[in-house]
């Protein structure tokens, strides 16, 4: 099953995709965690992509679709995917489609901005995994250590208020239409993500019509 979670900066695609993954036996891809690893590395990916991410500008379609691609084409995605943050344009959906890049089901979790905020403040992410936390609706287990992997918990750059609002735009000027996209070609489902963590995992399961 390959699928495609779309949302706005913080309406639970990461929080969704890990758990999926643990119950579908599916690999989670994350662009942002890939960008943010490739910038820890010093990579020329993570050098070329800072500027715009601490700044909460999309990174450019041509960065984006070359790692995706590779990593799609690895042995693990043979049984499915779940794409968490990508595509964001509607040049990314395209280019899927045209490189032959199957998605059965995009999942797109509702969540109003006015929530938006108070969700980015508290989140705090694995500088290791990239696992998301919040300080209070999804807390790790001994503060500031991820229960996954042990790595140190950090607070993202692109979170701090500002940034987070201009990613919301972003995200209505240039991801929001892939609704549309998705619609016509008759593969998205709407979740309500203003719910508890475990209700809108239950709702993407029945969406995409598997096991709850
Ligand atoms: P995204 O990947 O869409 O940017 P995350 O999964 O990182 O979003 O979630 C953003 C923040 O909101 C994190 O701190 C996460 O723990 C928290 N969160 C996720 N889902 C919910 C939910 N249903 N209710 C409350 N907080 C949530
Ligand atoms: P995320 O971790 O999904 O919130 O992404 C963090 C940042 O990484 C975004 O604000 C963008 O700057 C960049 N990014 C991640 N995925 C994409 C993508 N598919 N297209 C363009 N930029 C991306």
């Amino acid at each position: 099953m390959n699928l495609i979670l779309l949302g706005a900066p913080g309406a639970g695609k990461g929080t969704q995709a890990e758990l999926l993954t643990q119950k579908l036996s599916i690999p989670a891809i994350s662009t942002g965690n890939m960008l943010r690893e490739a910038m820890a590395n010093g990579t020329e990916l993570g050098k070329k992509a800072k500027k715009f991410m601490d700044e909460g500008y999309l990174v450019p379609d041509e960065l984006i679709l070359g790692i995706v691609a590779d990593r799609v084409a690895m042995p693990d995605c043979a049984n499915g995917f779940i794409l968490d943050g990508v595509p964001r344009t509607l040049a990314q959906a395209e280019a899927l489609e045209e490189k032959g890049i199957k998605i059965d089901h995009v999942v797109s979790i509702e969540v109003d901005d006015s929530e938006i905020e108070g969700r980015m403040t508290g989140r705090r992410v694995c500088s290791k995994c990239g696992a998301s936390y919040h300080v209070a609706a999804n807390p790790p287990r001994a503060e500031g250590v991820c229960d996954a992997c042990g790595g140190a918990l950090i607070v993202r750059k692109d979170d701090a208020p500002e940034t987070v609002r201009h990613r919301l735009e972003v995200y209505h000027a240039s991801t929001e239409v892939l609704k549309d996209f998705y619609g016509k070609l008759g593969r998205l489902r709407l979740v309500n993500g203003s719910q508890s963590i475990e209700g809108a995992n239950e709702d993407i399961l029945k969406a995409i019509g598997a096991k709850v």
